[in-house]
């Protein structure tokens, strides 16, 4: 370690300390801080921010890093160098009260949302859903060199080295595929019946078997907490401090169920990050593609399988023996896989699903090319919906205003989660051939398939990128061939394609 390494620590110690202090802030919002908190709390979050800002873009951290690029350095130390110059790069070029400003109307954004949404109504949604648009188009611009598009800029920042150009190709891929397949999906049906998931499922036992699922996959109690929220998510402090929430809907069961599973596969990519990245800025997952992978990993290859059902149904039984008493684990197999077009994006089935990402990545690519204003979404919105799905939203609770994202002002953040499931795909069909994948499941023994997601792709956390990642763990980067090829065989034998 030298001098100048040990100098920006000190500087970056304090900004990972703000960034802890924001992170716990937003967490608290979402889970347990009281209605009108926020208008006023904001202040707050707006000094933390700007102390995360001060620390971390001043010329004495400028001159540091200049320093150290020509300095001898670790594979840790050099990641983590590169991390910092890479935020700081970024961060430089906006002006802090900008940045400020943009942080204290993003924490009251999400209020109004809020209500927005339950009042059905994007009009008392859309004139701050414009000033953010604004801001991040502001943003772009000054990050942007010559003739770039600004929504690259915002697609790398959540996925390194991915573009329109390369997703253009990816869903271009993912759309020919789907869009047949799930028309043919849909004639059939009505031969899985799934009026069983629909029933009353009293919420505490709902709760207890979630809890059990959630250690069963390998999520740590000593290490994470489980809260509720109305859109489970997950957040980490560090890999030591790794919050997820859940929601329970009394006539859904299966809601409850996939969503601890997803949330776990997140917390447990946190978990096992290595510690000597704790609390440093490569201290967390790589990406958010990255980490979708692992949260639909678990939650769909895994969780939606029939060998993982094999050694715990029985237990789901015994919970709700009058409910499931004449739904056998194949039945509910075909239950938990039935598709189906649907309005909303989180509960949608796993072959519908990245449609509903296609549509999000289409419009926030004409937002950002100037070809639509902040009042048209809902319309167009619809019009995708129809399109693609073969049906409209009918108010805008269920359309537009469903996803939080846009006012915390995440913009290039959808694609993450079909990008994830293509990932998902690929490390399946590579475990598969490396080892006995199915008959772990069907042991009820998860820990060798852990193990190996943990050595090839979760101790890094930030070291290595997507694509590294891939290329050293099978030779191969991002390929959506793998995604197209286990939806198509996974629907054509569950409905009797052939
Ligand atoms: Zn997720």
């Amino acid at each position: 370690m030298t001098k100048s390494y040990e100098q920006l620590m000190e500087y970056i110690d304090k900004v990972m300390a703000f960034q802890a202090a924001l992170t716990l802030f937003e967490w608290d919002a979402e889970t347990l801080a009281p209605e009108e908190s926020m208008n006023y709390t904001a202040k707050t979050i707006g000094i933390l921010s700007n102390e995360y800002f001060t620390n971390l873009i001043n010329e004495d951290v400028k001159a540091l890093i200049s320093k150290l690029s020509e300095e001898n350095l670790s594979v840790r130390e050099n990641a983590i160098v590169k991390q910092i110059k890479k935020s700081y790069d970024e961060m430089e070029l906006i002006p802090p009260k900008e940045y400020q400003a943009f942080k204290e109307l993003t924490a009251k954004a999400s209020g109004i949302w809020a209500k927005a949404k339950k009042n059905q109504n994007f009009a008392e949604y859309a004139p701050v859903l414009d000033e953010i648009i604004t801001y991040q188009k502001k943003f772009a611009g000054y990050r942007a060199k010559a003739n770039e598009n600004p929504y690259d800029i915002l697609l790398n920042d959540f996925e390194e080295g991915f573009n329109t150009k390369t997703l253009d190709i990816f869903f271009d891929k993912i759309k020919k595929a789907v869009i047949p397949l799930l028309k043919e999906v849909t004639k059939k049906e009505a031969s899985i019946d799934k009026a069983y998931n629909y029933q009353d499922y009293d919420v505490t036992k709902q709760k207890e078997f979630c809890n059990f699922l959630s250690e069963y996959v390998g999520f740590d109690k000593a290490k994470g907490v489980i809260a509720e929220s109305a859109h489970p998510f997950t957040m980490q402090i560090h890999n030591h401090d790794v919050r997820i929430t859940n929601h329970f809907h009394t006539n859904n069961l299966e809601s409850a169920i996939f969503s601890i599973i997803h949330e776990s596969g997140h917390g447990i990519y946190e978990m096992n990050i290595d510690d000597d990245l704790t609390q440093t800025p490569v201290g967390g997952g790589t990406s958010m593609g990255m980490h979708e992978s692992q949260s639909r990993f678990f939650e769909n290859i895994i969780g939606r399988s029939e060998s993982f059902w094999l050694p715990i149904y029985d237990k789901l039984r015994e919970t709700y023996s009058e409910q499931l008493k004449d739904i056998t684990l194949e039945h509910f197999i075909k239950g938990i896989n039935k598709s189906k077009p649907s309005l909303i994006r989180t509960e949608a089935d796993e072959l519908s699903y990245p449609l509903h990402v296609i549509i999000r990545y289409e419009i926030e690519k004409m937002i950002f090319n100037n070809e639509i204003t902040t009042d048209e979404l809902p319309k167009v919105w619809n019009q995708k919906y129809e399109e693609y799905l073969g049906i409209t939203p009918p108010n805008d609770a269920v359309g537009v205003l469903q996803d939080i994202h846009w006012a915390g002002g995440s913009f290039g953040y959808f694609p993450s989660y079909a990008i994830g499931s293509a990932i998902a795909a690929q490390i399946y069909y590579h475990m598969a051939f490396v080892m006995p994948f199915d008959q772990y499941l069907k042991d009820g023994n998860l820990s060798p398939i852990r193990e190996y997601l943990k050595e090839h792709i979760h101790r890094f956390g930030g070291i290595k990128n997507t694509n590294e990642i891939l290329k050293d763990m099978m030779q191969e980067e991002l390929n959506a061939d793998y995604y197209v090829k286990y939806l198509t065989e996974k629907y054509t034998k569950l409905y009797g394609l052939d």
